[in-house]
């Protein structure tokens, strides 16, 4: 199995089938597992095997495909599948920090991974240096001989910045720190985080890996050490674990992700492309095209850039809305990697609560509209946005 590509993978990797050899994954929407005899009641508490279950929020057979599934994809050994983007990042970072422990993690973050970083942790007595995520001398200056962990967005949203995972990882393995990567915008079909030695990939199910704005769902993955151990230990006591009913739209989603993704991006890349110094724009930000600033990181880093562009229309609050209100595929929201376009305007949704002066260090300006491709023709898309722009 493990000599199938990708694609392959997330088709048929994890698969488990019941006695009546069912040809789609089957859902076990089940909290409970039954024992043949107090015994073996007793034995599976000791030490479960691979394929037995004792309780939902430990693990599931629906759930366990999925897991599989995705750790295959990404390259890592195993994953932990939770109910939430947000949970998955909060278990990830808990479960192995404690008081007195430092964190250095780029500034350039989703508005909850930033509240969980330094409200949360903050009041758990960890410490937490912020950096500019694409200044490898700052992230150099930052990790010290007691961070016990690194942590970045392999892309930034919805800035669109890179960063060097293989600086970031060898300067904080140098000092025995763990580097967790929040990879929800690189995609799972694109991902690098495993080549590039990150410890652990966060992924924000509900995004590409769902893709069709329905479930909300996370994923951690990584060694079977980490994941088995000291995650699963606090993922399953906490109560953060994914539910039967996503892992089994997750499992078919991933059937059709390389296709999903792939064209998506190839859409980001076009209307890049199309609107590229169109004069109403002051600004249009993809990661492996020509105009951005780390466009060589990006390519030597990844396939591709993603699915979601930024653009920065010229007139302020009031041209940007007109142009948002004037857009009639794309439809106005805060998700992205939806099957569905979407535009969403960070500085009065997203970043809404994000202080002036860290909206203006971080590049979030009212011009500033994160674009999601999604899976529409091209040529409409583009049409579409120079319709509204105009
Ligand atoms: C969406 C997102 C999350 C949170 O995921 P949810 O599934 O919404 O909880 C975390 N990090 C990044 C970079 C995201 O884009």
């Amino acid at each position: 199995m493990s000599t199938w590509s990708k694609r392959t993978k997330a088709v048929h990797h994890g698969t488990r089938r019941s006695q009546y050899g069912e040809v789609s994954e089957a859902i076990f929407l089940t909290q409970g597992f039954v024992y043949p005899t107090a015994e073996a009641a007793e034995a599976r508490f000791v030490d479960a095997g691979e394929d037995e279950f004792i309780y939902a929020r430990y693990g599931n057979p629906t759930v366990r495909m999925f897991e599989d599934r995705l750790a295959a994809m990404l390259g890592y050994e195993d994953c932990f599948a939770c109910t939430s983007g947000m949970a998955a990042v909060t278990g990830a970072l808990t479960a192995l920090l404690k008081a007195g422990d430092h964190v250095v993690s780029s500034r350039a973050l989703f508005g909850s991974c930033l509240y969980v970083l330094q409200d949360v942790l903050g009041r758990y007595g960890v410490e937490i240096t912020l950096v500019d995520g694409t200044d490898n001398a700052a992230w150099d200056a930052a990790i010290r001989p007691d961070t016990a962990i690194v942590f970045f967005e392999t892309i930034s949203n919805p800035t669109l910045e890179v960063v060097d995972m293989r600086h970031i990882v060898a300067a904080a393995h140098n000092v025995g720190a763990l580097v967790l990567a929040d990879d929800a915008m690189a995609t799972p079909v694109f991902s690098t985080a495993q080549e590039c030695g990150a410890d652990l990939a966060i992924v924000s199910t509900t995004k590409h890996v769902d893709g069709q704005g329905r479930m909300l769902g996370g994923a951690i993955c990584g060694s079977r050490a980490l994941i088995r151990g000291p995650i699963e230990t606090y993922m399953k006591h906490t109560g953060g674990a994914m539910n039967p009913f996503t892992a089994w739209n997750h499992l078919k989603s991933l059937e059709t992700i390389d296709l999903r993704v792939r064209a998506q991006a190839e859409t980001a890349m076009k209307i890049a492309d199309a609107l590229a110094g169109h004069p109403k724009l002051s600004a249009v930000r993809y990661p492996t095209h020509a105009s951005h600033p780390q466009h060589a990181l990006a390519n030597a880093q990844g396939a591709s850039g993603g699915t979601v562009l930024a653009i920065e229309v010229e007139g302020g609050r009031e041209a940007c809305f007109a142009f948002l209100n004037a857009l009639e595929i794309f439809t106005i929201s805060n998700n992205f990697a939806d099957a569905k376009s979407i535009a969403t305007h960070p500085s009065t949704t997203t970043h809404q609560r994000l202080p002036q002066d860290q909206k203006d260090a971080l590049g979030i300006s009212m011009g500033l509209v994160r674009l999601s491709a999604g899976l529409e023709d091209p040529d409409d898309l583009i049409a579409d946005l120079r319709a509204a722009l105009g």
